[in-house]
């Protein structure tokens, strides 16, 4: 629902963003037009003032001519003084509100040249006077009078000053708004995760703390002492529900406290074939619980990797915990060996797997796999981001490969 909401929101932005493109480029072709009839206008009454042409009758198109953008040019049977045509082209262009620098030029056919050149500058233009160059010969057929503009563009532009200013604006409010969608959004979505993750720390410390409860009320029994097998079962499990509690506290406090940090990797020579026995010893209790059959295939038990012991083993703890608790009847396989200039731990389930979308979301902080409603595996989507940091700071890398309904594998690659 937000999704689609934040959805529509930036079409519509985008939409609008087009809209007022169309707009502005609508506004500078209408400029030009204006630029340009202003031009012809002034141009008209030039003709008139100097009386330039023996036909008054002959239509003006045909004597103006627009070689290129910036240039006029027109024809006159008779090539004025260059005083007089400064002049009135300096009047009329101010009446007709020509408001930018030109250069003109007039040109004799008999000559084959330009008989004078001159530049007028408007004051209101405010650009600087550019050196004369030269000016380009269109035609020599004919004598003509040249117009160049140097700034025209700019000049159009600067009409069209309150269009821009006022779609800068827009954009910026526009840029504003996209900006407190995304917060908005995020915001939102870090709302979700918390309420996620409150939820499952009250899954995740209530059972055991039931359990423990339950436990000790049954040690505080009068004649406990005269059956030493329930006090010796019941204590037990006090001791795993302890540590188990204890287990998901580290990892709470590790990950408030390595905060996007990179985890501080203390490298030393380890058989990693031991850690995944001291792994499986520390697992026992869940292995018993689920009836899990786990099958090791070791290739060197006295091989030695560079690694850091403690997060190591943390790591294939947390990927051993997952294959188990993802499992209904687990049997696991766990593979030891040389992949190219790699080590590899692979550990293989037969639990329900995970759908190939999800799987890039799963090293993912506090992720867990939607299931709907019902989550009947509890966790806090902590395991697999520890165990990708862990590995991370190994410089090494996770491959995984599942199907649903079949089982998963993790493998965990470090490099000699
Ligand atoms: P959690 O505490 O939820 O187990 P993890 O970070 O360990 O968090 O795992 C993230 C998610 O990846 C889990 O919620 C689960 O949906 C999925 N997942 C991890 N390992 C397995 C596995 N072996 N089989 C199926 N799904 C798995």
């Amino acid at each position: 629902m937000l999704k689609w909401l934040v959805l529509s929101a930036t079409v519509l932005i985008g939409l609008i963003v087009i809209v007022q493109l169309y707009w502005l480029t609508k506004v500078y072709s209408f400029e030009q037009k204006q630029f340009n009839n202003n031009v012809v206008k002034s141009l008209r009454a030039v003709f008139e003032d100097l009386e330039m042409n023996d036909n008054p009758n002959q239509p003006l198109q045909q004597l103006i001519h627009n070689p290129a953008d910036d240039y006029y040019l027109f024809k006159a049977d008779t090539i004025p003084e260059q005083d007089s045509l400064t002049f009135y082209i300096r009047k009329e262009f101010s009446d007709f509100d020509v408001l930018t620098d030109v250069k003109l030029g007039a040109f004799s056919s008999s000559s084959r040249k330009y008989v004078y050149e001159d530049y007028i500058p408007t004051t209101a233009s405010g650009f600087h006077v550019t050196p004369a160059l030269g000016l380009p010969v269109y035609s020599q057929d004919y004598d003509h009078i040249l117009l160049y503009f140097p700034h025209r563009s700019q000049y159009i532009l600067g009409e069209m000053n309150f269009w821009i200013i006022s779609s800068v604006a827009l954009f910026l409010a526009l840029i504003g708004l996209a900006i407190s969608l995304f917060y908005f959004y995020r915001q939102k979505f870090l709302a979700e995760v918390q309420k996620d993750f409150v939820n499952n720390f009250t899954h995740e410390f209530k059972t055991p703390l039931a359990v423990i409860r339950i436990a000790s009320d049954v040690l505080a029994q009068n004649d406990i002492t005269e059956k030493p097998d329930r006090l010796k079962r019941y204590s037990s499990i006090i001791q795993n529900q302890t540590t188990h509690l204890q287990n998901q506290v580290e990892k709470l406090l590790k990950s408030a406290s390595a905060e996007n940090k990179k985890f501080p990797i203390d490298k030393e020579s380890v058989k990693p074939a031991r850690l995944i026995e001291q792994a499986l010893n520390k697992l026992q209790p869940l292995i018993e619980q689920k009836k899990a059959r786990v099958d090791l295939k070791v290739d060197d038990y006295e091989m030695n990797i560079q690694a850091d012991e403690g997060h190591l083993e943390l790591a294939i703890i947390n990927i051993l915990e997952n294959a188990l608790k993802y499992s209904n009847a687990p049997h696991i396989i766990v593979e030891t060996g040389k992949e190219e200039s790699d080590y590899f731990i692979s550990v293989k389930d037969n639990g329900i797997g995970i759908e190939k979308k999800y799987i890039k979301d799963i090293f993912k902080k506090f992720y867990r796999v939607p299931t709907g409603n019902v989550h009947d595996v509890k966790g806090f989507g902590l395991g697999l981001n520890f165990v990708k940091r862990i590995v991370d700071g190994h410089d090494g890398r996770i491959r995984v490969k599942s199907l649903p309904g079949i089982g998963t594998e993790f493998r965990l690659l470090l490099p000699f």
